[in-house]
């Protein structure tokens, strides 16, 4: 049998240290039987494409998730994603076709819920919020059962807000859904015998948004004395995770094989915004509509409701009276653009900066001839490579990568047209931040920004180095690097099955198998489309969890 452990955003610039001090026993003991080191994430080094790439073995281009959310074609509108918009076989789906019994929990990227050979809990970015929901759990019948046994925590963190007394009603929260995830883990696993069985941690991954600023002293958001209480708090976590591994390992053969991976690992994010449109804008490649001061949230507000779906509006103003329609304010990624007067634009994603060009034929008011397109994106490359920060006098973007350069498949179309690797500030990374309003391409947060609003006081942030560990009488032992996609032909060699050819990365066994798919292993099927409700439900977690702006 195998045991497949996600870490999400666990990086091995902590845990190697903690392992060496013996603050991590199981995962210390794992990598001593086994192949670990430094998990090469996707770009951008984002949950759902990683995870995706994680459990398909093949890069975004290929299974055709690379965000939450995907710009319409044609469209300047964006609507969020789900598995039926997954376009490669999961490994899940390949190990219940050959007969294998699998049991996957939580892992993002999931939902709704494949019909697999055992069963399945969705992970964070399932839309449910109730106890009465159910739709997250194959089969149904199951439902009753993880109720019964405390359900399955999804890191809603919406019910507070940041202030006196957050961090630690927080941490205890973060503790609790490790703890309980593990009791539902230990009690399915004790009910029949599974092939492979995978539960995945977003806990390391929030602890570390939250707290990072508490334990690198460098970091320019370090609170001395706040960090006292909260200066372990990320190990503590870490340990806890550590623990409830140890403990699902005591109810499993000795030498079952384990593998542990993380979607991407972890650093620290500085004070240093940067505002992609206006930078656009002050290259001429971009204007914003002519507005007054006064008429700046008006215009924002109608082009908030311009780019969010009509039947998604509705939704949230019955279900949250209003409440919602402030954030979509805020959240319209495109507000203000003069689209006539535009030749690129950013979506101004925290964690996935990019530029699109507003092509003539494919959005909807596009300026940019076919012609052009290479040209413009030349052009656009250079200045941004040129960018420096004039407070360090360092460059801003480290690297700019056009879709093609960085995918290969038939999806790459929905990715945007360059992707942004930015550099780090004296080793922390910048924030990417809307530009609405804002006269600066680069700028200090301020302290109010800081300590308030979520997306502003989360002191973590992804870098491409996650970690794996591979423990495995069939492995050599030893420290290597693997990149995401050889964790699902590694997987399926693992579970006794051939590689699928069709996936791009190699399997870290020693005596790897590859084999053509058989059969209906694709599966995929019409994209079905959130409701309204369910896209109300998830903008408000994704928002409380800082993905949206
Ligand atoms: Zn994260």
């Amino acid at each position: 049998m195998l045991l497949v452990i996600g870490l999400d955003g666990a990086t091995l610039r902590l845990a190697d240290e903690w392992m060496a001090q013996g603050k991590l026993p199981v995962l210390d003991g794992l990598r001593r039987r086994g192949r670990w080191g430094v998990l090469r994430s996707t770009v951008p080094p984002a949950t759902l494409p990683s995870w995706t790439t994680f459990m398909t073995g093949v890069n975004p281009g290929r299974h055709g998730i690379f965000d939450f959310t995907r710009r319409d074609s044609g469209t300047y509108r964006v609507r969020f994603v789900n598995s039926t918009f997954r376009k490669a076989p999961s490994v899940w789906r390949l190990l219940s076709d050959a007969g294998r019994r699998v049991a996957v929990l939580g892992m993002p990227g999931t939902y709704p819920p494949e019909a697999v050979n055992g069963c399945m809990v969705s992970g964070f970015d399932a839309p449910v919020t109730t106890r009465a929901t159910r739709s997250f759990i194959y089969p149904r019948e199951l439902a009753d059962d993880v109720m019964r046994l405390g359900g399955f925590t999804f890191a809603d963190f919406q019910e507070f807000h940041v202030g006196p007394g957050w961090h630690r009603t927080a941490l205890s929260r973060l503790l609790g859904g490790v703890e309980r995830k593990r009791e539902l883990a230990q009690a399915l696993l004790g009910r029949g015998s599974w092939d492979c069985f995978c539960l995945v941690f977003g806990e390391t991954d929030t602890v570390s948004h939250h707290f990072w600023h508490f334990y690198d002293r460098r970091s320019p958001r370090h609170d001395a004395s706040a960090a006292v209480q909260f200066r372990d708090a990320i190990e503590l976590v870490y340990r806890a995770a550590d623990a409830a591994i140890g403990e699902l390992l005591t109810q499993l053969p000795r030498d079952c094989d384990v593998l542990i991976a993380s979607d991407h690992g972890f650093g620290g994010a500085g004070d240093r915004a940067l505002h992609l449109n206006r930078f656009l804008a002050n290259h001429g490649w971009l204007r914003f509509g002519n507005l007054g001061r006064g008429r700046w949230a008006g215009v924002a507000k109608e082009a908030a409701l311009r780019v969010v779906p009509v039947r998604w509006q509705a939704a949230a103003f019955r279900a949250f009276h209003g409440r919602l329609a402030g954030g979509m304010e805020s959240r319209a990624r495109f507000a203000g653009i003069d689209w006539r007067h535009t030749r690129a634009f950013s979506e101004e994603l925290n964690y996935f900066p990019s530029i699109s060009i507003n092509c003539a034929g494919r959005e909807p008011e596009g300026q940019v001839a076919a012609a052009e397109y290479d040209s413009l994106c030349d052009e656009i490359r250079a200045a941004l490579l040129e960018w420096r920060d004039p407070e360090s006098g360092a460059p801003v973007v480290d690297k700019v990568w056009h879709r093609r350069e960085v995918y290969d498949g038939p999806w790459v179309e929905h990715a945007p047209d360059l992707i942004l690797e930015l550099a780090e500030d004296r080793g922390f990374s910048y924030c990417t931040l809307p530009s609405r309003g804002e006269t600066a391409e680069l700028r200090t947060l301020t302290r109010r920004e800081l300590a308030g609003g979520k997306k502003f006081s989360m002191s973590g942030s992804h870098r491409s180095d996650g970690m794996f560990i591979v423990a495995s009488t069939r492995v050599t032992t030893g420290r290597c690097e693997a990149e995401m996609n050889d964790m699902a032909p590694t997987i399926l060699n693992l579970c006794g099955l051939p590689a699928a050819t069709g996936m791009e990365g190699r399997s870290l066994l020693a005596a790897s198998t590859t084999a053509e798919l058989q059969g209906s292993a694709g599966e995929n099927g019409e994209e079905r489309f959130y409701s309204a409700d369910d896209e109300a439900v998830l903008e408000e977690r994704l928002r409380a969890l800082g993905y949206l702006g």
